[in-house]
């Protein structure tokens, strides 16, 4: 039996993530932390929401096999810390973490395996690689990432989003990156970023390559957060056996 803490539990993901251990015969949650919630029921487990402030000690106590992470990017620092000061693999789902990807990947060094991906699905990692080959065939063309997601969402632009900027800028030897654009705002060689907030968009990425007369448009949408979760859920299993140190999303599944 996988023994496992969820933080962020009352959150979209962590609550489903819950949901998911709970379908899994081979996995038991063992804590449950968040900010808001605390002595409330996660999910329809016997366990109690903990004090996400009082992680330190309260995993220590239950001692789990692996964290796994979907809160914010300043929680997320300290929640790793917390899962290698006692010896928990780690499962961070958590994106906007690129000021703290640093001091995560030196607090992970050397003490525990770790799966740290912006985008958990299946589909999403293919859109990844579909994307390296088209910049190989296409970077002269205009290439312009485009993302929506729900009103609720704290960082833009998403983490998947900014992981399709970035291998398509290591296809083709290293692009700027532009942020949206305003007032005179002449298009160059960039790669240009844009991202759309509103309703309940659960996550759409639209990667536009633009020629004279004609253009590709390659794309992924996700119904349902089951596509996140799912893939956490198998990050989990996989990171049980997996070395020491940071391993990305494209190793669990093989790509
Ligand atoms: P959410 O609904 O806001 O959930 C985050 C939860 O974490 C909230 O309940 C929040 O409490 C709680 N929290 C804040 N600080 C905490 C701490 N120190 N310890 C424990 N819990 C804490 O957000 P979400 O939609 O679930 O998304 C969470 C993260 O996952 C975001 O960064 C999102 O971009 C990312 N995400 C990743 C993937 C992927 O596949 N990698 C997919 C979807 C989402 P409060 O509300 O009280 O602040």
């Amino acid at each position: 039996m996988i023994t496992v803490a969820v933080t962020g539990a009352l959150g979209r993901m962590g609550s489903l993530i819950i949901e998911n251990i709970g379908d899994a015969p081979d996995m038991e949650l063992v804590a449950a932390f968040d900010i808001m919630g605390v002595g409330m029921p996660a999910g329809n487990a016997d366990v109690l929401v903990a004090d996400a402030r009082k992680i330190d000690t309260l995993l220590a106590s239950t001692s789990p096999d692996v964290l796994i992470d979907f809160t914010t990017p300043g929680a997320a620092v300290g929640n790793v810390r917390a899962a290698v000061g006692c010896g928990a693999a780690i499962v961070l789902g958590t994106t906007g973490l690129e000021q703290y990807q640093e001091e995560i990947a030196g607090i992970i060094a050397g003490s525990v395996p770790a799966v740290i991906a912006p985008n958990f699905s299946v589909g999403v990692n293919v859109f990844w690689k579909l994307l390296i080959e088209a910049a190989a065939y296409l970077g002269d063309w205009d290439i312009e990432v485009i993302e929506a997601h729900h009103r609720h969402k704290k960082d833009a632009p998403s983490g998947t989003a900014l992981h399709a900027a970035d291998v398509i800028s290591k296809a083709l030897g290293g692009k700027e990156l532009v942020y949206g654009r305003k007032g005179l705002a002449p298009r160059g060689e960039e790669i240009g970023i844009h991202a759309i907030r509103g309703g309940d968009i659960i996550g759409d990425h639209l990667v536009l390559f633009a020629g004279d007369g004609e253009r590709i448009e390659i794309k992924h949408q996700a119904h349902s957060r089951q596509a996140f979760t799912g893939g956490a859920i198998k990050a989990a299993r996989w990171v049980m056996d997996a070395p020491v140190g940071v391993h990305g999303m494209e190793e669990v599944l093989g790509l």
